[in-house]
């Protein structure tokens, strides 16, 4: 047997088990090694009926009668008599009337574990699970490890599977350095293997636990490691600092910059200086002002002969930003050109010879920029906003478009939570907008019945007859593209033909083609509409001051970083904002809501965000496919910072990876999902 040995042909298992095995992606032998456990269940202190007392415990018993009644509508009730030889013991579950033919052998030895109370007049174990006595290794491993279930799969067969292979457990290869192994004193990972799969004590559960997780953080951080001294051997574009034209600048901006972008600008214009290139994420909560520090930032790089990209993830955003960088620009006869997919025929083929001459300085557009026929000039500057949007390769392809490496920003404004910026984004240089432009008022937030719309509808007339203007978000409700879109359009017909007859209602979503989209996204920005009815397409970036309420149906289907960056197309001025959650039902609200109604910071809200939901699945969709740590958690600060540690010296002491092939593997996929250049 090897590794690689199919499970088919392991001892114990049929087509139809492999089948199954199949279905949750494990077909060799090394794929069921690695699916560990999701927990430990304790059942080494299984303890005789005679000397129970109330709380948690297990017996191992025999059922001595069983019977299931209906108690009323909706309940029925197993009890049943458990003997060992010390006595006897009612347990009684609720809605599990198969438990009677599982129970029915008298002669069968099982074991109970669950809670010994007092229920229904008298002390019982209440609901208990329920194992086999014949089918656990009792008098050797008394801690069974659980694993995630398997579509079909007894956790029984799997444990079984997992004996039969146990002796390939003991030969593991290696997969740290030994030196990493011998100075942190962790397990070899044999050792760690079997002591998930087949512990003795919760000693041996707990070494086990440190050596994988270990294993995992130091992967993760060498990986950005390795792409931090990548990086630092590139060339990049010297952009010398020019203190007048900053000044200049930031002379004609209508208002005072925050002290927060004062920082982050300065800290681009030093990297531009550098001859290694700029790798630098800006975060900062949304309406924070990152356009504008990417804007002094194009203008510094236009003043040495540089031409600036700057990639968004939608069309309404990349025009949006072209508006605002052409007015920002201009007047110093900086050049800026938009860039989308609905530009067509003689205005594209125009452009594209303006931006290969180098006429137009900064080229504003959508994915449309890393197409092949778009030659640049001097590419010196890459701007990519709201980069989680993007793939790596996207980003890697908008920086290649130059004869050396540009100087990359990187903007977000989803918080990365620090633990994950420190393993995930470790080779950056971060700057954060902590600092909301001054006169902002916190948004105020509500969760909200949808029996009460009326209220609501109300709040929103108020706010339009002071001048004000709204959004309603529809959001989808089911997974169908299509049906989103005709909730949104039911929403808007209802809210034209009767609710806001005596208003200007605009609909938005993306299916409308680009022109469509623009005109309805100018109307808005210049106050022609009062109301904006919409799917998530505003999600991202979208900004026009004058918005100060928002309502956003079904709040419960959507996620708590997409609500946050909703909410945060109002509150851009110095009005009050209102944003309100409307609930699909009367249920209770989610925890997520009621983080949301909260807080309005969106780098607590990513903390939580991570708690609630694990990174997986916050960055894995866009980017971190891969990125499943199975048993390290990122709040294990301690855990995190030896293996920094670690993993800082091996890379510096020229690491050679060569020789450890599984480890260059995990490293080198973390290194191109990591990596933002
Ligand atoms: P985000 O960080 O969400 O991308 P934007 O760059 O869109 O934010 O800026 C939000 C709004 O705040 C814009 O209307 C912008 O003009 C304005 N703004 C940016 N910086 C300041 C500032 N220092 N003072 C006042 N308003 C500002
Ligand atoms: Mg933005």
């Amino acid at each position: 047997m090897l590794l690689t040995t199919s499970l088919q042909k392991v001892k114990g298992v049929g087509p139809k088990t492999a089948e199954q095995l199949a279905a949750a992606n494990l077909h060799t032998v090394g794929d069921l090694i690695d699916f560990l456990p999701r927990k430990h269940e304790d059942f080494s202190e299984v303890v005789n009926i005679a000397d129970i007392h109330p709380g948690k415990m297990t017996i191992r018993a025999r059922c001595e009668k069983i019977a299931t009644r209906p108690v009323r509508r909706g309940l029925r009730i197993t009890t049943a008599t458990l003997v060992d030889d010390t006595g006897k013991l009612q347990a009684v579950w609720f809605n599990q009337p198969y438990r009677t033919t599982q129970l029915a052998k008298a002669d069968e030895e099982f074991f109970f574990s669950g809670e010994f109370e007092f229920n229904y007049n008298k002390y019982q174990l209440s609901n208990p699970s329920v194992e086999k006595a014949s089918e656990m290794p009792v008098n050797t491993d008394r801690l069974l490890p659980v694993y995630r279930a398997i579509k079909g799969l007894k956790s029984q067969l799997v444990r079984k599977i997992l004996v039969e292979i146990k002796p390939l457990m003991t030969m593991l290869p290696e997969t740290l350095p030994a030196s990493v192994v011998k100075t942190e004193k962790l397990l070899p990972r044999s050792d760690a293997v079997l002591g998930m799969h087949f512990p003795k004590t919760p000693d041996d559960v707990t070494a086990a636990k440190e050596r994988l997780a270990f294993e995992e953080l130091f992967q993760l951080l060498l990986a950005s490691q390795l792409n931090k001294l990548d990086n630092a051997k590139l060339e990049g574009w010297h952009i010398p600092f020019d203190q007048k034209i900053v000044a200049d600048f930031v002379a004609q901006l209508p208002f005072d910059l925050t002290g927060a972008q004062r920082r982050a600008a300065w800290e681009i214009i030093q990297d531009f200086e550098k001859k290694t290139p700029m790798n630098r994420l800006l975060q900062g909560d949304v309406g924070a002002g990152k356009t504008v520090v990417a804007g002094l930032a194009a203008r510094q790089a236009a003043a040495s002969g540089f031409q600036t990209a700057l990639m968004a993830p939608t069309e309404i955003l990349a025009s949006q930003h072209a508006e605002t960088l052409s007015k920002l620009l201009q007047p110093f006869g900086v050049n800026v050109g938009l860039l989308t997919g609905s530009v067509k025929g003689v205005a594209r083929k125009t452009l594209y010879e303006q931006i290969a001459s180098g006429s137009v300085a900064v080229v504003v557009g959508t994915h449309a920029l890393i197409q092949e026929t778009v030659k640049f000039h001097r590419l010196g500057f890459v701007v990519i906003d709201e980069q989680h949007r993007f793939g790596v390769k996207q980003r890697q392809e908008l920086l290649t478009k130059s004869e050396y490496m540009p100087h990359l920003l990187a903007m977000t404004a989803t918080p990365i939570p620090r633990s994950l910026a420190l393993t995930v984004y470790g080779e950056l240089d971060v700057s954060i907008l902590n600092e909301l432009p001054k006169g902002r008022k916190p948004i105020e937030t509500k969760i909200w019945s949808p029996n009460s719309q009326a209220q609501l509808y109300a709040k929103i007339d108020a706010e339009i007859a002071n001048g004000r203007q709204g959004y309603v978000i529809c959001s989808l409700i089911d997974d169908n593209p299509d049906n989103e879109i005709k909730s949104v359009e039911a929403e808007y017909k209802k809210l034209q033909n009767s609710i806001f007859k005596h208003r200007k209602i605009g609909l938005l979503h993306g299916k409308m083609k680009s022109d469509e989209k623009d005109d309805v996204m100018s109307r808005f920005a210049s106050g022609e509409l009062d109301i904006l009815v919409s799917t998530t397409v505003v999600e991202v970036g979208v900004d026009v001051p004058n918005a100060t309420v928002m309502i956003i149906e079904n709040a419960d289907r959507f996620g708590l970083s997409q609500l946050h960056q909703l909410r945060g197309r109002v509150g851009r001025s110095s009005h009050q904002s209102y944003c309100y959650l409307v609930m699909s039902d009367s249920s209770k609200p989610s925890q997520r809501l009621k983080e949301i109604e909260r807080s309005n910071d969106g780098f607590y809200l990513a903390e939580v965000d991570l708690k609630l939901r694990g990174p997986g699945e916050i960055y894995g969709r866009s980017q971190h496919g891969a990125l499943n740590l199975q048993i390290a958690t990122l709040s294990d600060t301690k855990l995190i910072a030896r293996a920094q540690k670690q993993a800082k010296a091996f890379a510096v002491n020229g690491a050679d990876l060569v020789q450890y092939n599984q480890l260059a593997e995990q490293v080198g996929k973390y290194q191109r999902l990591t990596t933002l250049n």
